[in-house]
């Protein structure tokens, strides 16, 4: 079987496999990206919701399974900072605006002209964009690497000197991430940490909420409190039949979906004192005596939240009704799950990398984006992350290729 030879092959040709390769791509060096779906990029086109939510200016730690993976994410991406992930896509022609949560958008607001330009400048910069190539089985050939690919066209291989894998997670498998890429790593003995979907939907008890299904309630405190901690955030919850979602429930999911016994807290009325609900009560009780105690709260919150509270304390009982507009308790029993997460929690441990994101097990391969153990919050995080692994990878590499190391 003929074996085409490369200087680098990154597989996946998502979000880090893009940014990687282009900032690789010198032609020079033969660097190739195999992409298993029809077109590179999917998922990144589908980002913030078409809309490409690139970055975020304000900081944010991240996520990993230890206290050490989440420090060494942080110093990566305070070297390849917002900042400078902005610089490398204006270069690549692009614009940015940034709305009032720090979110940064393409100007245009189109996810889909991240990847057109990353597409674009790769090509124009000698990289192969191979698609319909899954990646099944890699192993160590002398010093580099031997791919074995499946294609529509049967099987192929290829070889490498270096080897980047950015494969994603397990979240959202319609986009080619559904955690089989993951045996391309443990393939080398490396360990993938538990997996677990963030940013998305919870499930939660739902007698309370039964008659709530599609409601909103906005701008709402949530809270979310577990076994050792606690978080609240401001912004939409909606009910659903199974839980809660809108994107307070997403920002919380960051913070709770590997933790047990998490219980949620919803103040209706966040910019209102117990007390000033109260008085408000009482006068409404007084002027309107004939007025049902269901629906009392009408006006005040959303008539049918009003009604599923009052449906939860004794008649009459003012002070009940306060306290559960301000806290409206529901238990977390889990998650809508991978295929509706946008997400991973979890991956190859970021104890088994270097601080280049270089194998500690096996020179030469590298990981970039989200198959490491690293995860942040809602809001352009992840996309940074992306872009901050795969600049760190970059810079190693192309060290390498000068022989500096
Ligand atoms: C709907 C949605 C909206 C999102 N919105 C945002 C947002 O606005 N801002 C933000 O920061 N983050 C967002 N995210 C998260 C963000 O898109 C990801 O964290 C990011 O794309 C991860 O980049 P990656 O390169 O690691 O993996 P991916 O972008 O997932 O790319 C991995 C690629 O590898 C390919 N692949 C997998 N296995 C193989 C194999 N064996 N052989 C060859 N190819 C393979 C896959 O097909 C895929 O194309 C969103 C996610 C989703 C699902």
């Amino acid at each position: 079987m003929m074996r085409e030879k490369y200087t680098v092959i990154v597989v996946g040709g998502g979000a880090s496999g893009l940014m990687l390769a282009t900032s690789l791509g010198d032609g020079k060096n033969k660097i190739a990206v195999l992409e298993r779906g029809e077109r590179v990029g999917r998922k990144l086109s589908a980002t913030g919701n078409g809309q490409g939510n690139i970055t975020n200016a304000f900081n944010a730690p991240y996520f990993s399974s230890t206290q050490a993976g989440a420090e060494k994410a942080g110093a990566i991406v305070a070297r390849h900072s917002p900042q400078s992930l902005i610089a490398f896509f204006e270069d690549l022609g692009l614009l940015f605006e940034t709305d009032e949560r720090g979110r940064v958008y393409p100007a245009g607001r189109q996810a889909s002209s991240l990847t057109d330009a990353l597409r674009f400048a790769s090509a124009q910069r000698g990289v192969s964009l191979l698609t319909g190539e899954r990646v099944e089985r890699v192993e160590k050939n002398g010093n580099g690497f031997l791919l074995r690919v499946q294609t529509d066209g049967g099987e192929k291989e290829y070889l490498a000197e270096t080897l980047v894998l950015c494969t994603g997670g397990k979240a959202a498998k319609n986009f080619g991430t559904d955690g089989s890429a993951y045996a391309l790593a443990t393939g080398f003995g490396h360990t993938v940490t538990p997996l677990c979907p963030s940013l998305v939907q919870l499930k939660t008890d739902t007698a309370k909420i039964k008659t709530l299904k599609g409601i909103r309630a906005s701008a709402v405190t949530l809270t979310a409190t577990w076994k050792g901690g606690k978080e609240s955030l401001r912004g939409d919850v909606i009910f659903t039949d199974y839980g809660v979602s809108g994107d307070a429930v997403f920002r919380m999911s960051a913070f709770v979906t590997d933790k047990t016994e998490v219980s949620l807290s919803i103040d209706f009325l966040p910019d209102f004192t117990e007390e000033k609900i109260y008085t408000a009560l009482e006068r409404k009780r007084a002027r309107f005596p004939e007025q049902p105690f269901s629906e009392l709260l009408c006006g005040i919150v959303n008539n049918q939240i009003g009604r599923a509270v009052l449906k939860c304390v004794k008649e009459g009982d003012l002070r009940g009704a306060v306290r559960l507009v301000k806290a409206f308790p529901l238990t977390v029993t889990g998650t809508l799950g991978f295929d509706y997460a946008q997400v991973t929690k979890g991956g190859v441990s970021m104890d088994e990398v270097d601080d280049n994101l270089q194998s500690k097990k096996v020179k030469g391969l590298y990981f970039a984006g989200e198959i490491l153990d690293v995860d942040g919050r809602c809001g352009g995080y992840n996309l940074q992350w992306a872009y901050a692994s795969a600049m760190t990878v970059s810079e190693a590499i192309q060290r390498k290729n000068r022989g500096q190391v």
